[in-house]
């Protein structure tokens, strides 16, 4: 079947909604949404029907269906379970030629309600012609995800200066080209970031910069830089305003620690480019990273800054946008999910559970020096969780240091490698065994330290991947690409026996 979409004004305008369930209620909340005058017909009604009757909002009959009852109306939805009724309301609809929808009922409806997205005023309405609601649907969830909210305040800023943009531009090419620099650049950018005023004078500063021929640069042709936070490797856990900063830019200077699969998902034609401090190429150090924002920035593009976890959380963002302010470069900053809040939560393990911690610390003891500088007094403090972000190496000097200073050496830990991803193992224990079980079991990089009386929930609350590597537990449990590194056979088939009993 195929249907002319249609927008309908239904502000002041009456309409018969038939049936007064959960299905007639979702109808009339869209409808009244929209202005119209609504009257639900059915005895019993849901709770907030009801209420809405009782505050006038609806009026309500609760005789059954009269034909008569279409005249006034400018539509009718008939939304009952009862499908005798439903075709009486569409067959007097039809006679009347008034659109009757019936919910769920193609054939007898002479309009269909769309999957809406929703970003007043601007409105996209997907239909299926009834054959695929549930594909319409999906692709309702993917726009939704895509289209960002400040998309309805830049229509309304386009509404603004329409007529003279039109005066301006009498030529259509021209327009167009304009109102693309608009809603690609700086504009929708400071709309995005919450300044609608701001927004509002960069689009006047355009217009007028056209108006009076102005060596003005186009509105669109400033570069910026997005700081994004990729999280920890799970693309599911990514935000949905990164993912819009992917689907947007033109070069990616992305971390190692950066998943394919979140890599994946950027726009196919974007320019990727590994920043990694280990990667081995001449963009290794922070002034490289530096220079690259820069140039590509300066040339136009937008840049994403992709960090693995949070741009903030030991990851260099401040130093970025320091930089970035000295150069007058426009940027944003998107948060991600950190290493810690991640690796926490896919281990089952409740950062601040209230029975057994009051604090949790993100600490960093990533080289000699920073852990030369740590307050280990503090660090070691009772009912307190540490989440330690660091290279393996320095577990044994961490244990020792945090002993020392008091920290009970049966405390509990938690050691968690490739947090979310596919790969994910947790190694658990005491304080007191932390770095050999972490060489027993050959944790590498990335790995998160979550040391505190918390980090017992890992064997209780475990619900992501392989169940954790406890002490209790003697066999060592490597993943299949790992078996190499066991030095004999009899030992791998103790470890797969071990397995098969578990
Ligand atoms: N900005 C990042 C941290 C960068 S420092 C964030 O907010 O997460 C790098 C350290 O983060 C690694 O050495 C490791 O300790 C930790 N890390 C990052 N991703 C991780 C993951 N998926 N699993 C475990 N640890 C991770």
């Amino acid at each position: 079947m195929k249907l002319y979409p249609l927008f309908a004004d239904l502000s002041q305008r009456a309409v018969l909604v038939v049936g007064g369930g959960a299905v007639a209620e979702r109808k009339i909340e869209a409808l009244l949404a929209a202005q119209a005058v609504v009257t639900v017909n059915a005895v019993e009604l849901t709770g907030r029907l009801q209420r809405w009757v009782a505050q006038g909002r609806i009026a309500q009959r609760r005789e059954a269906f009269r034909d008569d009852w279409l005249d006034p109306v400018w539509l009718v939805v008939a939304a009952t379970s009862d499908r005798a009724v439903n075709r009486q309301v569409a067959a007097a609809a039809g006679r009347r030629r008034v659109f009757v929808n019936v919910v769920d009922d193609a054939a007898l409806s002479s309009f269909h309600v769309p999957a809406v997205i929703d970003r007043a005023p601007l409105t996209i309405a997907i239909s299926s012609g009834g054959d695929a609601p549930m594909l319409a649907r999906l692709l309702r969830e993917r726009l939704e995800s895509l289209l960002d909210h400040s998309l309805g305040a830049l229509a309304a800023l386009a509404a603004k200066l329409r007529k003279r943009i039109r005066v301006r531009f009498a030529d259509m090419a021209a327009r167009r080209a304009f109102y693309e620099s608009l809603f690609a650049g700086p504009v929708a950018t400071l709309l995005r970031q919450g300044r609608p005023d701001e927004a509002l004078a960069a689009a006047e500063y355009a217009l007028a910069a056209a108006e009076y021929a102005l060596a003005a640069a186009p509105a669109g042709s400033a570069g910026s830089v997005a700081l994004v936070g990729a999280g920890p490797g799970d693309p599911g856990l990514l935000t949905l305003r990164a993912l819009r900063a992917l689907n947007e830019a033109d070069v990616i200077l992305h971390d190692r620690l950066v998943s394919a699969e979140v890599l994946d998902l950027a726009r196919r034609d974007a320019e990727r480019i590994e920043v990694g401090k280990q990667a081995g190429n001449h963009h290794t150090t922070q002034d490289g990273i530096h220079a690259l924002m820069l140039e590509h920035a300066r040339a136009g593009r937008r840049v994403v800054r992709l960090k693995g976890g949070d741009p903030f959380v030991f990851g260099r963002g401040g130093e970025e946008l320091e930089f970035l302010r000295a150069h007058k470069i426009p940027y944003e900053v998107v948060p991600g999910i950190t290493a810690a809040v991640a690796c926490a939560a896919y281990a089952g393990i409740a950062l601040t559970h209230r029975d057994h911690a009051q604090s949790v610390r993100f600490v960093t003891a990533h080289c000699q020096a920073s852990r030369d500088t740590l307050d280990w007094t503090a660090l070691a403090q009772e009912r307190q969780t540490l989440a330690v972000y660091m290279g393996v190496a320095g577990l044994a000097e961490l244990q020792q240091r945090l002993i020392e200073h008091g920290r009970a050496a049966a405390t509990p830990f938690a050691l968690i490698e490739n947090g979310s991803r596919a790969e994910q193992r947790v190694v658990t224990g005491t304080l007191a065994n932390l770095a050999e079980r972490a060489a027993v079991h050959a944790v590498r990089s990335p790995a998160l330290l979550i040391l505190g009386e918390v980090a017992a929930l890992a064997t209780s609350l475990a619900w992501f991947g392989s169940p954790p590597l406890g002490a209790s537990v003697h066999a060592i449990r490597v993943p299949a690409s790992r078996q190499a590194d066991l030095a004999d056979a009899p030992a791998r088939a103790g470890l797969l026996a071990a397995i098969h009993r578990a």
